[in-house]
């Protein structure tokens, strides 16, 4: 190597340019590149996929195209609210990290629908983004069997098998190749992302990010339909141009509700125990049954600390 590189070359920048390969080929020579499950992009489906697939005992890598937006809230400082809260309880209940990530970041918590029944209510976190960032990246970085890589998806390697193809792999921007059972692909609002502002509009994955597009080739040519769909950032409203006084004040709830259900306390565990109890007994016998006195005394009375079926 060192003969391909002296061509005449002073001695200094001759070793300057060897330590520049070693250092740019050095995650692939110290690095065993064969993984279980290649999970591809570090928004909050990346990291639950990720983490789950490492709880099960999985060898995962988690590629992403910056190792410093893993777990960055895309929008709205908020997590939860109808239909979401209850999305992040199901993963919670799978020992998710989202709901618990919450819990540690959150500034204040408010049930949303609390006018209706307890069947609708809707968790609602106000966060503090940096905090969650925090918090997420130092839970994944410490996850065993969990390891990370900044860079970005390009192709995927495909093998025949008896009846069809199967994944083999990834390559990456890079260069680098890795080989892998299965792919997980997360990639977000990024995949052929576009933003438009007003008239204008320009090829991004969210503002300041790059998008996917080579990815979105490749799926597109092997046969996925690929559709955009729409998100949308309100106006950002100048507080100076406010009046205040004209306005209702939203208070936090108190005691507040948290997300994760090991941070709940008792009478809302008994609860959750007789859900998983219930769910147990419908997968089981198939006869869904539902028990009205759990579902509506447990959360509107929760300071029970038992409750009788
Ligand atoms: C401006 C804006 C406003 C939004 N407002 C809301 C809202 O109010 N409510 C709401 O629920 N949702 C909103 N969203 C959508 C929001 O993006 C999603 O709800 C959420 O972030 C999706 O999480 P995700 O994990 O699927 O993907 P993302 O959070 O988008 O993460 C995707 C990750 O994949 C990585 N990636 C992409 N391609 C590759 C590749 N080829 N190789 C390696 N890494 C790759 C990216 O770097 C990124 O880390 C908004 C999005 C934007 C951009």
């Amino acid at each position: 190597m060192l003969g391909v590189l002296w061509r005449g070359k002073e001695p200094l920048a001759v070793l300057w340019g060897a330590v520049k390969i070693v250092c740019r080929n050095y995650g692939s020579w110290s690095h065993n590149l064969d993984f279980d499950v290649v999970v591809v992009g570090g928004g909050h489906a990346g990291i639950e996929a990720a983490a789950a697939a490492s709880r099960v005992g999985s060898r995962v890598v988690l590629i992403t195209q910056k190792l410093s937006t893993i777990g960055e809230m895309s929008c709205n400082p908020s997590f939860g609210g109808i239909g979401k809260g209850h999305l992040m309880r199901e993963i919670d209940a799978l020992d998710g990290l989202c709901a618990k990530i919450c819990d540690k970041s959150a500034i204040q918590f408010r049930v949303l629908n609390r006018s209706k029944g307890p069947a609708v209510w809707g968790i609602r976190a106000q966060i503090d983004r940096d905090m969650y960032k925090k918090n997420m990246q130092d839970v994944v970085s410490s996850t065993p069997g969990l390891e990370m890589m900044e860079d970005s998806v390009e192709d995927i390697m495909l093998q025949p098998s008896s009846s069809c193809q199967r994944v083999a792999g990834v390559h990456l921007a890079s260069g680098k190749s890795l080989k892998c059972k299965a792919v997980v692909i997360t990639t977000g609002t990024f995949l052929n992302g576009k933003i438009y502002i007003g008239l204008e509009s320009f090829p991004a994955g969210r503002r300041g990010d790059a998008p996917s597009i080579a990815l979105a080739s490749v799926l597109d040519d092997a046969g996925f339909l690929l559709r955009r769909l729409k998100t949308g950032t309100p106006p950002r409203i100048d507080e100076r141009t406010v009046d205040f006084r004209y306005l209702e004040r939203q208070f936090g709830d108190k005691p507040p509700i948290p997300f994760s259900f090991l941070n709940l306390k008792d009478g809302f565990q008994v609860h959750f125990v007789f859900a998983l109890l219930l769910g147990a007994w419908t997968c089981t016998t198939g006869f869904p049954i539902v028990c009205f006195a759990c579902v509506s005394v447990c959360p509107i009375f929760p300071p029970h600390k038992t409750h009788t079926c």
